[in-house]
């Protein structure tokens, strides 16, 4: 975004609070799980394509995008075991080619050929999408602050840190996007405000075990168990009880193997859980036995524990739109365990929003009147009520 005056380091057009992706390093660009039709389908497809030029773009400019991003196209596996999981899987299968994705279905035998070290019985087999990708999250933020930072000496782009956002308030947008942290950043951005706006954003940690340089067998594909699906969709009312673990298993472009993930609701702790990093391993190890055979406590030397907090947002959609009662504050938060795959669909949509231009995607299902917006009734009705004005009256972030 265009700085308004080129002297003046904090004239900025634009401000975005956050902006996180903190990922866990290996993120996964998967169609596999996600659901034709359903509200989400739109940007999520959107945003694969928006990633997929972009790694193009990468290439272009000479460089290679797996070195760069970490991409990797290296299609994605969701298994099942039994029978009932079969009919899940061949439901989706007809699902995703209706709606024009390459999708296949996977008999137990295909899937040993594909996945040698996979066993799930004969009863089993996968929904295989040949065109799903991983990538490298830090590796892909890094490259794109780098980018940005060219645009610095221009006078166009600056990093702030530890700096109150009153401070940077003349602006013609604020995008707040903070992740897990939005719901109490927003109270404080309306504490002295005539407004009451809840954002039920709430932290839902997971944990990765990596290990290292593995050689006991190789991965081809990102692998998924179907329960998968129902434990990224659960949107009951976060409590500690909602633990789940389920098995995700993958490679990465340096041939450590990261097993995943884990679900739970305790705060804004990330503090290594061993139980769940058991959980974990005994879970990789129903669909991989020859894991059984070696101990995590010998792994103990190349092993890396990642542990993140994904916004989670009842109703399992993110929000993004304007702040009711202010015409200058976005909010792009709410992504649980989607923010990499949905990122440059979100970008996108929040710069058409700012810049006025007609959405690519609808953006009505994200609106946060269509959350649980509360306006006081003189801000209802007030849709130019003015959020510099409003922002200035109390003292910081
Ligand atoms: C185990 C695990 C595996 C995952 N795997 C995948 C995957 O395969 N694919 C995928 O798409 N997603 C995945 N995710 C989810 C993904 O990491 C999140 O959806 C994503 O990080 C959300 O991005 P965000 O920018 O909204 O929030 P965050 O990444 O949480 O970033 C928010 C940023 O805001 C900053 N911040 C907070 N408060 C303030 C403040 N007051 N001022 C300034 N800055 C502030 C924080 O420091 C942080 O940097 C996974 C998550 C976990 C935990």
């Amino acid at each position: 975004m265009s700085s308004t005056d080129n002297a003046s380091s904090d004239s900025y057009d634009v401000v975005v609070v956050g902006a996180g992706i903190i990922g866990l390093r290996q993120g996964y660009i998967w169609m596999v799980h996600k659901v034709p039709g359903s509200e989400k389908w739109e940007l999520a497809k959107r945003s694969r394509e928006l990633w997929e030029k972009f790694a193009e773009d990468v290439k272009n400019l000479g460089m290679d995008p797996q070195e760069v991003l970490g991409w990797k196209k290296t299609g994605s596996l969701l298994v099942g075991k039994t029978s009932q999981e079969m009919e899940v899987l061949k439901g989706k299968v007809e699902q995703l080619s209706k709606a024009g994705l390459k999708a296949q279905l996977l008999s137990s035998a295909e899937l040993q050929e594909v996945e040698p070290a996979l066993v799930i019985g004969e009863e089993g087999g996968a929904a295989f999408l040949p065109d799903d990708y991983q990538l490298d999250a830090r590796r892909s933020v890094a490259y794109i602050e780098k980018e940005n930072r060219k645009y610095a000496t221009e006078g166009r782009y600056r990093e702030y840190y530890n700096q109150p956002l009153t401070g940077l308030l003349s602006k013609k947008a604020i995008v707040i996007a903070t992740g897990c942290w939005t719901g109490s950043l927003m109270q404080e951005l309306i504490r002295d405000l005539d407004i009451a706006f809840d954002v039920p954003v709430k932290p839902r940690k997971g944990h990765l075990l990596v290990i290292e340089n593995f050689s006991s067998f190789k991965l081809n594909h990102g692998l998924m168990e179907v329960g998968y699906v129902g434990h990224q969709k659960a949107t009951r009312q976060p409590s500690a009880e909602t633990l789940s673990v389920s098995m995700t298993a993958t490679m990465d472009t340096s041939g450590n193997l990261v097993l995943g993930s884990s679900r739970q609701f305790v705060g804004f702790s990330t503090e290594i859980s061993e139980h769940i990093i058991n959980l974990i391993w005994e879970r990789a190890g129903e669909f991989f036995p020859s894991l059984r055979e070696l101990s995590l406590t010998d792994l103990e030397k190349t092993r890396e524990v990642r542990v993140g907090l994904r916004p989670f947002m009842p109703g399992g959609k993110p929000m993004i739109g304007l702040v009711p009662g202010l015409s200058n504050v976005f909010l792009a938060a709410g992504h649980e365990g989607e923010g990499l795959s949905l990122a440059l669909g979100t970008a996108e949509m929040v710069a058409d929003m700012v810049l006025g231009n007609p959405p690519k995607v609808d953006n009505a299902p994200y609106a946060l009147h269509a959350h649980c917006a509360r306006v006081l009734s003189n801000y209802a009705n007030n849709e130019t009520a003015s959020g510099f004005r409003l922002l200035r009256s109390h003292s910081g972030l």
